[in-house]
């Protein structure tokens, strides 16, 4: 694996307005700097305490995005620092992120993850569901944390015809959610769909982030 001639590969094709979280969970932090040191800064992990032990040891200026589903209690411990968590499908962790970010005096930046694919095993909201958190009165009081889009999964298989269909559908969710409730928001603009298998289908079908790991570092043992 080389992981700087991957990731200007990624890079290099990448259109524009679309950027690349590089997912470095599971790889040390020599694999990371790697990528640094070619000049990549937007890093993606998964478990809590990875990302705090990968925060405090590496360069000051990567910009660390949580990429799954922090548990409740352990929010305290990203909330320093954190630029953006994907995944967030509850009010309850929008108020907890949001207490967090206030005794941080910060604003964290939060994705809605929507169910988008056909698989049950993946977390997200409906539409109907994220409306409702939008348009109750506990969110609207919620000063320290904003939504800046939405994030999604596509099913794991090899028709890209549903895939292509999934992330079409994610793009729909953004413009609906959009129109309703963030047309004068300017910060409400990222719609974060596409990995290593499916990133290109991704691009074609509105992403604005990608999260690609294996393909930048290598397959993960677990
Ligand atoms: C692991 C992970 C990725 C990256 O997956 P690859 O297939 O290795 O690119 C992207 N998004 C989320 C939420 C992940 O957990």
């Amino acid at each position: 694996m080389n992981i700087a001639v991957n990731i200007n590969s990624i890079k290099n094709n990448l259109p524009e307005n679309v950027r690349l979280v590089a997912v470095s969970k599971t790889k040390p932090n020599e694999d990371i700097l790697e990528a640094y040191n070619v000049g990549h800064k937007i890093f993606g992990e998964n478990k809590v305490q990875d990302l705090v032990r990968k925060y405090e040891q590496l360069p000051k200026d990567i910009e660390w995005h949580f990429i799954g589903h922090p548990q409740t209690n352990k929010v305290k411990y990203i909330a320093p620092f954190v630029h953006l968590i994907h995944g967030v499908d509850s009010l309850k962790l929008l108020k907890v992120i949001d207490a967090e970010g206030k005794k941080n005096n910060r604003q964290i930046g939060c994705l809605l993850q929507f169910h988008i694919a056909e698989e049950d095993t993946k977390f997200g909201l409906s539409l109907s569901e994220s409306k409702e958190i939008l348009e109750s009165k506990e969110f609207k009081n919620l000063g320290n944390v904003f939504i800046a889009g939405v994030m999604g999964m596509a099913t794991y298989t090899e028709n890209t015809h549903q895939i292509r269909n999934e992330f079409k559908s994610l793009k729909t969710i953004f413009n609906a959610l959009k129109n309703e409730y963030f047309s004068a928001i300017k910060n409400f603009s990222e719609i974060s769909m596409g990995m290593s298998d499916d990133y290109q289908i991704a691009i074609e079908e509105g992403s604005t982030m990608i999260r690609v790991g294996s393909k930048i570092f290598g397959e993960r043992n677990y």
